[in-house]
């Protein structure tokens, strides 16, 4: 009678051969890979570069990147263009000329690009359950790009802003949230997504002027988190998108009500328009 072959496989050998992918299942991931090539997340067309980390292609990549080179980093606006003079004038603390004499609440931006062409169709994109390899990989750009300020901030916590649980159950994803996981990965910070929650819905920001979204996020955020967690602490705010920065400024008033000692905001994208809130010096 035959011995059963598992029988015959020593306890060691067969984890390993558990735990490392076969020679098989290589060459038949080599074999779907030619058959069906990796498509550019974004456009779905191209195929990324060989050997590519992020799965984007080559145009892709330097659409998403357009508008990234300069921005200020009191609100994140770019600094190219005719308010290169004003960004350029000590932009951590004078701030640019869309920022000058406004007061936020916090107290540093870091940003990939603008909120415009390939990048909004991005964060658009985010916002839906089968785009989230999408903002994983909008993620790792960002750090890509921004790893030396983003490192600089030595911040101790990182907290995505809070998706209002009935919109994540609608949309079956949160991108802030999955991309401050990404970040606070490679920040090797942790991150603190339980300590601070939505209280309560908001409407939509879009289209709102900038007294009214400050009164539509008033209130809507709660730190939860054990007693004195961010007391003292260097907290990295992160969001999908930075329009009037009425959310951001909000979130950093609960925060620093808390204890915390400064707060920095970490967004993919920024929007180009003047329509900054913040309270006029
Ligand atoms: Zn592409
Ligand atoms: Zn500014």
């Amino acid at each position: 009678m035959n011995v059963p072959l598992l029988a015959t496989i020593p306890w060691r050998a067969a984890r390993q051969a558990r735990l490392a992918p076969s020679r098989a299942a290589v060459l038949g991931r080599q074999f779907v890979d030619l058959l069906f090539p990796p498509r550019c997340l974004l456009c779905e067309v191209a195929e990324p570069p060989a050997g590519a980390v992020l799965m984007l292609c080559d145009d892709c990549r330097r659409q998403l990147l357009q508008g990234a080179d300069n921005y200020c980093a009191r609100c994140g606006a770019a600094g190219g263009g005719a308010s290169s003079i004003a960004a350029k004038v000590s932009a951590r603390d004078a701030g640019c000329v869309e920022c000058r004499g406004r007061r936020f609440r916090f107290d540093h931006v870091v940003r990939l690009a603008s909120y415009e062409g390939a990048l909004r169709d991005a964060v658009l994109r985010m916002k839906h359950a089968r785009d989230e390899p999408l903002a994983a990989a909008v993620a790792d750009l960002f750090w890509y790009e921004r790893a030396a300020d983003l490192t600089t901030l030595a911040v101790d916590y990182v907290v995505p802003v809070p998706l209002h649980w009935w919109r994540w159950l609608r949309r079956g994803t949160n991108s802030p949230q999955v991309v401050g996981a990404r970040l606070a990965r490679r920040m090797q910070a942790p991150l603190a997504d339980e300590s601070l929650v939505r209280v309560r819905g908001t409407n939509p920001q879009g289209g709102l002027a900038a007294v009214r979204r400050r009164q539509n996020v008033r209130g809507a955020f709660a730190v939860r988190g054990p007693a004195d967690e961010f007391r003292g602490r260097r907290v990295l705010v992160v969001d999908d998108v930075l329009t009037s920065g009425a959310t951001a400024d909000e979130v950093a008033r609960v925060l620093k009500r808390a204890g915390a000692s400064w707060v920095a905001v970490a967004a993919v994208a920024r929007t180009p328009a003047p329509h900054l809130i913040g309270a006029a010096r």
